[in-house]
């Protein structure tokens, strides 16, 4: 039983650094045509040289996942370069957050507007494609957090459940095109967003004490699971969110 992506196209939206770059290494690694989006630049062309260098397939735009217009100009940029559209990965995300008492609105709305809103407006852009195709993987970004209440994450605790449920309403939406949505919830996986690995000791020994593998996750554990998930062994799955986070 392998993992067979050869030859699909994907984007992955978040793909400057961190979990999302990783992502798109890993499924360009697969020999799938990667489009990177970000909205930071230097990081844009630090992973084009990447890309150039293990001379994988694939490009890079500059896209906010909150511009809609943008969106729309890069899927179809896409698809006229490359012909389809298989695989959309919604990773792009922010972390902000502090306890609801004195939580700004402008934290709140950055959350969802990212996390959440961007995650439809991806997937609104794409769906026409993958419908006309009739086929598609849409792969989201959830969170442990999602699920696991912790202090001061409302705002994007918030967010990561309504891609949860969004994935599931979706879902249904797309399943007689033969489009599945799925999510992946991260747990502790050491990025820039959360220096988890950089924390006090005594902080980093109270967190891992509370992960079944007591380890960090790695960002490549995160996308083999993306990878899995884009595949053909993952075709019966669909409306679901899957765990990487240790236990
Ligand atoms: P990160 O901060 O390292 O990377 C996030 C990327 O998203 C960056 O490249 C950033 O430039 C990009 N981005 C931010 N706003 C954007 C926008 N408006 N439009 C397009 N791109 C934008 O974060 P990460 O740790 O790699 O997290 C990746 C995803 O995984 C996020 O959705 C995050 O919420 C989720 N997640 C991470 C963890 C973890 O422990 N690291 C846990 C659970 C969930």
């Amino acid at each position: 039983m392998q993992i067979d992506l050869n030859g699909k196209v994907a984007i992955v939206t978040g793909a400057g650094r961190g979990i999302g770059r990783e992502i798109a290494l890993t499924l360009a690694s697969e020999g799938v045509v990667t489009v990177v989006t970000d909205v930071n630049e230097a990081n844009l062309e630090a992973i084009k040289n990447e890309f150039e260098r293990l001379g994988y397939q694939g490009s890079q735009y500059r896209c906010d996942v909150r511009d809609f217009h943008r969106i729309q100009e890069v899927v179809e940029a896409v698809v006229q370069t490359y012909g389809h559209l298989d695989i959309l990965v919604n990773n792009a995300g922010v972390a902000g957050g502090g306890p609801v008492s004195s939580l700004q609105e402008e934290v709140w709305d950055l959350n969802l507007d990212i996390n959440l809103k961007g995650t439809f407006q991806m997937c609104k852009a794409v769906i026409p494609v993958m419908k006309r195709q009739k086929s598609g993987r849409i792969i989201n970004a959830a969170s442990f957090a999602a699920i696991v209440p912790s202090y001061g994450s409302a705002a994007y605790a918030s967010s990561k459940a309504g891609v949860s449920q969004f994935t599931r309403v979706l879902a249904g939406e797309l399943g007689p095109w033969n489009i599945t949505v799925n999510c992946y919830a991260p747990g502790m996986i050491p990025t820039e967003m959360n220096h988890f690995a950089e924390r006090p000791e005594k902080e980093q020994e109270r967190l891992l004490d509370t992960l079944t593998l007591r380890r960090w996750g790695s960002k490549r554990e995160v996308a083999n699971l993306v990878c899995f998930l884009a595949s053909d062994l993952a075709e019966y799955i669909t409306g679901t969110m899957i765990d990487v986070s240790g236990g």
